[in-house]
């Protein structure tokens, strides 16, 4: 991975929305790095739109000169829940070898 030198680029982290009664998705900025208000980025037409590629760097709203790059949020860590279901499995498949050799 190569390291980003521009320092002036914030990550801003988004969540998709869409807007009632329409088709158009926005991503939503809960938290502006520079302002800390809430910006909407249009990310495109539901059906015709890959929301993913509206993501990246695009111009603040309320910093037009540093822009920030629209980000994913980290998500909760599933692989432990994978483990922790595969642990619960193997546990009730022993239970049952119990019951049957007992
Ligand atoms: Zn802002």
């Amino acid at each position: 991975m190569a390291k980003k030198d521009r320092r002036s680029q914030q990550p801003a982290f988004v969540t998709l929305r869409d807007m009632p009664g329409t088709r158009v998705m926005f991503w939503v900025v809960d938290s502006c790095p520079y302002c800390g208000e809430r910006h909407l980025h249009v990310a495109g037409n539901l059906r015709t739109a890959d929301p993913g590629e509206a993501l990246g760097e695009v111009p603040a709203p309320c910093q037009p000169e540093r822009p920030y790059v629209l980000t994913l949020p980290p998500r909760p860590k599933r692989k432990s829940g994978k483990e922790e279901r595969r642990k619960a499995r193997r546990d009730s498949k022993r239970e049952a070898w119990d019951e049957d050799g007992g």
